[in-house]
């Protein structure tokens, strides 16, 4: 087993890679935590005591083998730990940098009391950059080639992996994207401070070798667009991994003052400008926070992302708004602490009441909330504490309250097609697929918002769901033809 390399924890205390200090790491869009050098992280990987039944592995959603290829970080055998880590993970170079790893693998690392748990996230980052930087990692080309093909919306995690999947059994496989670049949230929504973008262009770069034909720009619905319908006729097979993208609305007076602007729309832009675009609205500031009092309302990842934005923008001042406690809130504590650390301030417990200006917000008008009874859900329901209104100065306000499903009807123009009542594609679980006959599911239009590893099972499980749907169509064309 392990060997005495293993079970460090007690002599080597837990350690992170070099986080960049704050003076520097506001200046620009690159991420605040530097790689692993070789020796550090076969270090840290050795703290594992491989565990007979490993709680890190059961709780990571793609139950990558994470003690395994720890063990073979900590004795050098960097390739070897690759293969394995490849084996379940799609993306793991992303996952190892953006996955709340403290409520998933490391959050269940089981390492005696008092001591922390391993740093899985960045070990499993730097296995595969240094796979990356020595050229181990190749495009998957199938052995053989099939000719049934599958159609895949969305080139977002849950997509991706569907995608690849399904190629390496040699399936011809094309996504479609209304988006001009591959990754979905990946490439739009995450700012490169969490994950810069040539990691997920290089990955992209990675399926098209493959032979994944990728049609960018294709707005499935649309007009002038192809239909559902019409690729449902093209494919053999369809998979729906198209996201949420409709913006819980501020409601409250004064929402419509220019001014007032939607998160997704302000982090695009954002990451746009970082991947060389022009950006008409960024360029006449209207999504540019330079020199602004910035308020964003919410407490989820987004509005950590758009606090963190507006820091490295330029802002006057970034306050974030949130009407539950610290404690309650939905964002992960690491991303609080690094907005912390960078000077957002934090109004715990506050709601907007009313956005005010004349041609243009110029305050927010906010309310004082306390924690009341638990709802049916067992959370404390905020309510409004009488006579407390404050004002913040704010000329940019970001609403960064969450996302919904957009309308699957104007979308797909398919009224058979199953929705739960919160919008979302309802599927089979045990196969993925929908109530239509060879018509896939996965990702956050199955979930509601969610998390990119969750999207990553769902293609997964999908592909290999949808493998077996094809296999069973290609036998029946075979039989038709032998028949004829
Ligand atoms: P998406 O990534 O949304 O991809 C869907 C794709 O479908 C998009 O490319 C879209 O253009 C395309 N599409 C939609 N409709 C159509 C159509 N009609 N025709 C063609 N194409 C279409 N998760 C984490 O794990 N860690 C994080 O740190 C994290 N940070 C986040 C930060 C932000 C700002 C946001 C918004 C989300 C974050 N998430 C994070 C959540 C994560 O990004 C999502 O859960 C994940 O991307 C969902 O993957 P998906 O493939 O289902 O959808
Ligand atoms: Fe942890 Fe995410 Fe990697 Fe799983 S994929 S080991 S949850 S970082
Ligand atoms: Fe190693 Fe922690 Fe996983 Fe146990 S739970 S195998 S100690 S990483």
């Amino acid at each position: 087993m392990a060997g005495s390399k293993m079970m460090q924890f007690v002599s080597v205390p837990q350690n992170l890679p070099h986080k960049r200090s704050v003076d520097e790491r506001v200046q620009d869009f690159g991420e605040i935590y530097d790689r692993f050098r070789d020796e550090r992280a076969q270090e840290q990987a050795s703290r594992c005591e491989q565990c007979g039944i490993p709680f890190c592995q059961v709780h990571c959603p793609v139950q990558n083998n994470i003690p395994d290829w720890l063990r073979m970080t900590a004795e050098g055998r960097i390739e070897e730990a690759y293969e394995l880590s490849i084996a379940t993970n799609n993306l793991p170079e992303i996952c190892g940098r953006i996955c709340p790893q403290d409520r998933l693998c490391e959050g269940n690392c089981v390492i005696e009391k008092g001591f922390n748990s391993v740093t899985i996230g960045t070990v499993e980052r730097y296995i595969n950059d240094t796979a990356f930087e020595k050229g181990w990692v190749k495009p998957n080309r199938p052995l053989q080639e099939r000719k049934q093909s599958v159609a895949v919306i969305g080139a977002g995690p849950a997509g991706i992996a569907v995608a690849d999947q399904l190629r390496k059994q040699g399936w011809q496989v094309h996504v479609y994207d209304r988006y001009d670049r591959v990754g979905g949230l990946l490439i739009y929504g995450i700012p490169g401070f969490k994950l810069e973008k040539d990691v997920v262009v290089r990955r992209w770069k990675l399926l098209e070798e493959g032979g994944i034909h990728f049609h960018l720009g294709v707005d499935i619905g649309a007009p002038g667009h192809p239909t559902f319908s019409d690729l449902r006729a093209r494919h053999d097979a369809v998979f729906i991994g198209t996201g949420v993208y409709k913006a819980r609305a501020l409601q409250a007076p004064g929402v419509g003052l220019p001014g007032v602007v939607p998160a997704l729309s302000y982090l695009t832009a954002s990451n746009r400008i970082s991947l060389g675009d022009e950006v008409a609205e960024f360029a006449d500031g209207r999504l540019d926070a330079k020199g602004r009092h910035v308020v964003v309302v919410g407490g989820g990842d987004t509005a950590m992302d758009c606090v963190r934005t507006a820091i490295r923008q330029g802002a006057l001042s970034v306050k974030c708004l949130y009407r539950r406690d610290k404690d309650n809130m939905p964002g992960s504590m690491r991303e609080v602490k690094h907005a912390e650390e960078e000077g957002v301030e934090f109004a715990w417990l506050s709601a907007p009441e009313a956005f005010v200006g004349e041609d243009r917000v110029e305050a927010v008008r906010a309310v004082r909330m306390r924690l009341g009874a638990p709802d049916s859900t067992g959370r404390q329901s905020p309510e409004i504490v009488p006579g407390s209104s404050f004002t913040l100065k704010a000329d940019l306000v970001i609403a960064a309250l969450g996302f919904d499903p957009e309308d699957h009807l104007a979308m797909f123009g398919e009224p058979e097609l199953k929705v739960s009542r919160w919008g979302t594609i309802s599927i089979d679980w045990s196969t993925m697929q929908t109530n239509l006959p060879g018509v896939f599911a996965g990702g956050d239009i199955v979930r509601g918002a969610s998390l990119v590893v969750w999207g990553i099972r769902d293609g997964r499980d999908a592909a290999a769901s949808m493998h077996n749907y094809l296999l069973a169509r290609a036998a029946e064309d075979a039989a038709l033809a032998a028949a004829a």
